[in-house]
Formats: C-alpha cells, sequence, structure tokens
C-alpha cells in the first residue's frame, strides 16, 4: 500500500475524501451525502457553497489576498472591525483579527495582561478559567482551558492557571437545585478570587455556553450578570469566548447578549467566517484599550495572516448573508423547533437524559438511567458509538468532552443556521435511528454477557 502523508486526527481511521458541499449537506467522493449536524465544528453558520461568499472572495483576491499588518491597513479589515463594533450592542470595540479561536482567546490574554502592566500592575497576570471549559489547543489557550482530555499530555508545560466550578445544573457541582442555589457556582469565582488575590488575577474567561467541554450547557438565569459584578468589584477583566456561540449561532449575534452582560474582551471565531476562510478576532473594549494607547501604543501580539483583507472581505460577505437572511432570528426559530423535535425523541429514549441548549447550539447527553442520571461506563464508548452510528448513516454530529472531570457523556447538535423544517426532520430520523441502534447494541451485548462483563 502507498505510504500515506497527512497526519489525521486518528492515525489508523479511514476518513471519507469530501468532493463538495451545498447548503446544509456535504458529499464525498463516493457520491454519498452527509446532513452537517454540527455545522462540522459548528463553524459552517450559513452552509456550504453560497455563491455570494465565493465572489467576495474571488473579488477581493482580484484586488489583492495578502498584505503585512505591520506595512499597509486595509478596507476589508477596516470595515470589518467597524461592523463588529456596530452589531455589538455596547458598540465601542476594537478588533484584533488572528486565524482561529485559539489565537483570538490567547490574544485576549495576552491583551488583558498588557492592561494591567500598562497601568503598573505588573503581578496581575493569571487568568481565571472554569472547569469543563474549552479555549483553544495553542499552549496559552489550552492553560486557561478546563480541559481535561486536550490538557493532559501537556499539563507539566502549562501556566498553573486557577479553575472554578461550571456552571453545569444537571450535574451540579455543589450538589445544589437550581431554584434555590443561590448562583453557588458563580460565587466560587468569589471565593477564587479571595484565595489567590485580585493583585494577582487580569481576567476571567468563559463560554456564555459551554461547547465542546460539556455540550451546549446554558448558565442558570442571572450567572453572568454575577460573575461580571464580582470582577468588575476585584477589578478583574471578564473575557467572553464567543468562539463557538459568536455571529447568530444561539439568536442574537452574541452569546451574551441573552444575559445583557457586555464583556471586556470578546473572542471570536468559525462562524465568523463560516469555515470559508481562516478569520478570528479579538474585540477589545475602549476602557480596556485606554491605558494602551497613553502607553505603548501596540500590542505586543499578532501573525503573518492577521488581518488579512481576503479573510476580511469573506467575513464581512458572511455578515451581510446573516443579516440580510436574518439568520439570527432563523437559529432562534428552527432552534425551538430541532429542541422540540429532540425533547419529544427524549421522551421514547431511555437513555437521553437531557436536551439542553440555545438557538441552534443544543447538546444532548446520554445517561444509563435518567432517573438517579447514572452515567455509562468509559468502556461502553457511549457517544462515539452513536456519533460513528450516525456519520455512517450519513449524519454528521459533534462530541463533547465525554464523562470526565464531572462532566457526563453529550453529543453537540448545531446545524447551519439556513436549516430547514424538513431536513430538521431528517436530522432527528437519522439521529434516532442511530441511538436506538447503539441501544440495541447494548442490550444485545449485556445479554451476552457484556463486551467487557460491565455493560
Ligand atoms: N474557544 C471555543 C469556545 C471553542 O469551541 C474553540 C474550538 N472548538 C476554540 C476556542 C478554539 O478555536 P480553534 O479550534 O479555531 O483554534
Amino acid at each position: 500500500m502507498e505510504r500515506e502523508h497527512l497526519i489525521k486526527p486518528v492515525l489508523d481511521h479511514p476518513y471519507p475524501t469530501v468532493q463538495y458541499g451545498k447548503g446544509v449537506f456535504l458529499y464525498d467522493d463516493q457520491g454519498k451525502a452527509y446532513l452537517d449536524g454540527a455545522s462540522g465544528a459548528v463553524t459552517a453558520g450559513i452552509g456550504h457553497g453560497v455563491p455570494e461568499i465565493i465572489e467576495a472572495m474571488t473579488e477581493q483576491a482580484s484586488k489583492v489576498s495578502f498584505v503585512y499588518r505591520s506595512q499597509f491597513t486595509s478596507e476589508p479589515a477596516e470595515k470589518l472591525a467597524k461592523k463588529l463594533s456596530d452589531l455589538e450592542p455596547g458598540g465601542d470595540y476594537w478588533a484584533f483579527f488572528v486565524n482561529s479561536g485559539s489565537e483570538a482567546t490567547e490574544t485576549a490574554m495576552k491583551i488583558a495582561i498588557q492592561h494591567w502592566q500598562e497601568k503598573g500592575r505588573f503581578g496581575k497576570n493569571k487568568v481565571i478559567s472554569r472547569r469543563m471549559s474549552y479555549h483553544g489547543i495553542t499552549m496559552g489557550a489550552l492553560s486557561m482551558s478546563g480541559h481535561v482530555l486536550r490538557r493532559r499530555r501537556f499539563i507539566p508545560l502549562l501556566e498553573d492557571f486557577p479553575v472554578v466550578a461550571p456552571p453545569y445544573c444537571y450535574r451540579c457541582p455543589f450538589k445544589l437545585n437550581a431554584a434555590s442555589c443561590k448562583l453557588a457556582c458563580a460565587d466560587d469565582l468569589e471565593t477564587a478570587i479571595k484565595r489567590i488575590g485580585a493583585e494577582h488575577i487580569a481576567a476571567f474567561i468563559a463560554e456564555p455556553i459551554v461547547g465542546a467541554a460539556g455540550g451546549a450547557i446554558v448558565p442558570p438565569e442571572g450567572y453572568y450578570k454575577r460573575i461580571k459584578e464580582i470582577c468588575d468589584r476585584h477589578e478583574i477583566l471578564f473575557i467572553a469566548d464567543e468562539v463557538m456561540t459568536g455571529i447568530a449561532r444561539t439568536g442574537e449575534m452574541f452569546g451574551m447578549q441573552h444575559d445583557g452582560v457586555e464583556p471586556d474582551l470578546i473572542a471570536l471565531g468559525k462562524g465568523l467566517s463560516a469555515g470559508y476562510t481562516p478569520m478570528a478576532a479579538t474585540l477589545v473594549k475602549d476602557h480596556v484599550m485606554a491605558p494602551i494607547l497613553q502607553g505603548s501604543k501596540s500590542i505586543m501580539a499578532g501573525h503573518t495572516y492577521s488581518a488579512n483583507p481576503q479573510s476580511a472581505a469573506v467575513s464581512l460577505a458572511v455578515l451581510d448573508y446573516i443579516e440580510k437572511h436574518q439568520l439570527a432570528q432563523a437559529a432562534q426559530s428552527r432552534g425551538v423547533y430541532l429542541m422540540a423535535k429532540l425533547r419529544q425523541l427524549a421522551d421514547g429514549i431511555e437513555i437521553i437524559g437531557d436536551v439542553r441548549g440555545r438557538g441552534l447550539l443544543l447538546g444532548i447527553e446520554f445517561v444509563r438511567n435518567r432517573d438517579d442520571k447514572e452515567m455509562f461506563p468509559p468502556a461502553a464508548g457511549i457517544t462515539a458509538r452513536i456519533i460513528d452510528k450516525a456519520f455512517h448513516k450519513g449524519l454528521l454530529v459533534y462530541p463533547a468532552a465525554g464523562a470526565v472531570d464531572g462532566a457526563g457523556d453529550a453529543i453537540i447538535v448545531a446545524p447551519p443556521l439556513v436549516i430547514t423544517e424538513a431536513e430538521i426532520d431528517l436530522l432527528v430520523l437519522l439521529l434516532e435511528e442511530a441511538v436506538r441502534e447503539v441501544m440495541d447494541e447494548l442490550a444485545r451485548e449485556s445479554a451476552g454477557g457484556g463486551k467487557d462483563g460491565e455493560i
């Protein structure tokens, strides 16, 4: 056999070769169709093969694709920065463009640290994050991520940044009840700040809805208001990692709008260019920039491809498309429809413990027993089996971290915002088939003494 050269995520796994995409479907080189039930990694928000984006891309390419940001600015980058600021209700943000979500959160961390340095407060250089969080794969972003599986190998090399409790009501870390908990998970931030000392902390970072490390976990009402109030009181900047929630996915342009909170910094990626080009951004509020403008007048971050005119032109076209087709509203209404369908499905399927999320960022958590929320043993590989089964049926869904560090076994369902109700029906049908087949397998294995004697 010919040797391979491309390093794929799992080296001994056979991956189909994609040929093209159209709307909510991807097609491989055998002509098989896949319904993109999670927009890739919650990225292809406007669907595949949209002609307007391809036009914007070629138009910009015919002018200039690349300039170095230390030598030129460009019209698309300037326009995109203003557009993003205008979209945010607070409206007074600057933008720093990078290429990936990891770079966007890491840049946010660097700007937060620099902000305090410019004010002469050199000790404020730690970032607090939460358990069950994911902010990216670069060493800085991983240092402030509570995603155990992705951290594990690198722990000795990572910054020893503190983590606090996640707002995970389905499996409350304090074993409290959402109706009477008084937001103990938010107060855990204050406890940590007091223990570490606010003079050592630059920022707190959190995803509006926990994505890859939890499976679309929506915090309880009032959580972010309390978080922001704690941050402000202790002079700690609040970074919202909107890489997954950003740009219309949750039914608003920004996920944090549902909570009525204006973050000091915002990280964007994924949906910002809907996967058409690499593009991500760190948005920085005026008051965070102020000491930098008065001080060193430059931010110590950036990459060769930062503020790339080609990617900026594509992102502008994506934002125009989202506005023109009212895709934030579509995410809201189709999200309600999909949620209702999934809840209906859950009624008849004992191993669905929880269906949650907001807009078209939904999560399903699987349990062995719904009454006591008992998890499947790790050897059952429950989410991997369901995802694999769905894949073979032509449905793509996205795995959450799964059953480590207090998290349950969850998947994310987050189709492109352009999905129709008929396509949602097909998605749910394929998912139901996949889940039922896995349940049948489990029952057979159990009757036969179990795959490993555990199931
Ligand atoms: N933050 C969040 C919330 C994410 O979901 C991700 C990617 N899953 C990242 C950061 C990292 O983005 P990227 O993979 O583009 O580096």
